[in-house]
């Protein structure tokens, strides 16, 4: 019987040898003692699985990988991950939307191997968003735009599931009339959401901000850039000023889960949005899922 949510755990030797076994999801698997937990020491992936169809995987696990590296932690096996993936996908029950969640931790303390496992959801339903787009703020991050060289250890552009400033700066957001957020770095560059990557469209450029300035590399960015090439638009992956995001045609934040949300205000200013572009787009991100 096909159970919800699907979730496979995995063993993890010492050396790395993985194998992963699906487990009950209502009964108990992390201990309290897992520096995942007492710690948020580990990272994860957030995979859209679309009518079956785990979607940009490959840049999902290698992504993965280097947040691994990032954190020292052991270096997980893509392959084996990529097949508990499909398996846990293939375990639930069809959707159109799942998320896939795959998280890696430090383990247990004084332990010897990490914890980790794939856990397969229904994805949140981000209707309203993508159809009537959303009111954004743009807030500090504060660190320096050269905050990768220069502080390694504060893991920018790593995945880790020390995410609680990420869901603060949502909440700041929600309790000052806004959905969701852009950060700025200390030196005035667009980041990104706190779960999202930020799409700027310029006539018939489309713009990212870089992954050097201590943000994640969007797996759904890469989609988006692939449909605007194959419209003939040119993409780039440039630094962006809030004023460059003030005279954009239109600006999206972008995530495995929600695909394309188009932002309708920033800072409180109306901004223009495209419903054809949009729906145009988010047919491509629900669609193509390499
Ligand atoms: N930036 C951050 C901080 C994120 O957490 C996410 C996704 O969760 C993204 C960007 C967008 O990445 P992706 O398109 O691969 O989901």
């Amino acid at each position: 019987m096909l159970t919800s949510p699907a979730l496979f755990l995995a063993e993890i030797r010492p050396g790395g040898a993985t194998t992963f076994a699906q487990v009950d999801p209502s009964a108990p698997h992390v201990r309290v003692d897992d520096l995942g937990v007492t710690r948020g020491d580990g990272i994860f992936e957030s995979v859209a699985v679309v009518d079956g169809n785990p979607q940009s995987l490959r840049h999902h696990l290698d992504r993965f990988a280097r947040s691994a590296a990032l954190l020292d932690l052991p270096a997980p096996d893509t392959a084996v991950w990529a097949r508990a993936v499909a398996d846990a996908a293939a375990a639930h029950p069809p959707a159109p939307e799942l998320l896939a969640k795959l998280v890696l931790t430090r383990g247990v303390e004084g332990g010897d191997a990490p914890t980790g496992w794939v856990h397969v959801f229904p994805a949140h339903d981000y209707g309203s968003q993508r159809t009537a787009g959303i009111d954004v703020l743009v807030l500090e991050r504060a660190y320096p735009s050269d905050v990768v060289t220069r502080a390694p250890w504060l893991l920018q552009g790593a995945k880790t599931l020390s995410y609680a400033l990420n869901t603060a700066s949502l909440r700041y957001a929600r309790a000052h009339g806004a959905d969701d957020v852009v950060f700025v770095s200390a030196g005035g560059d667009v980041l990104e959401g706190p779960n999202s990557t930020v799409l700027a469209r310029f006539a018939d450029r489309w713009v990212t901000p870089p992954p050097e300035l201590g943000i994640l590399d969007g797996t759904t960015v890469g989609r988006a850039f692939a449909w605007a090439a194959d419209r003939g638009d040119g993409t780039e992956v440039a630094r962006l000023r809030v004023d460059d995001l003030r005279v954009a045609d239109a600006v999206w934040l972008l995530s495995s889960g929600r695909q394309s949300a188009p932002v309708r205000s920033l800072d409180g200013v109306p901004r223009p949005t495209d419903a054809a572009l949009q729906a145009e787009l988010l047919h491509h991100l629900l669609t193509v899922h390499d």
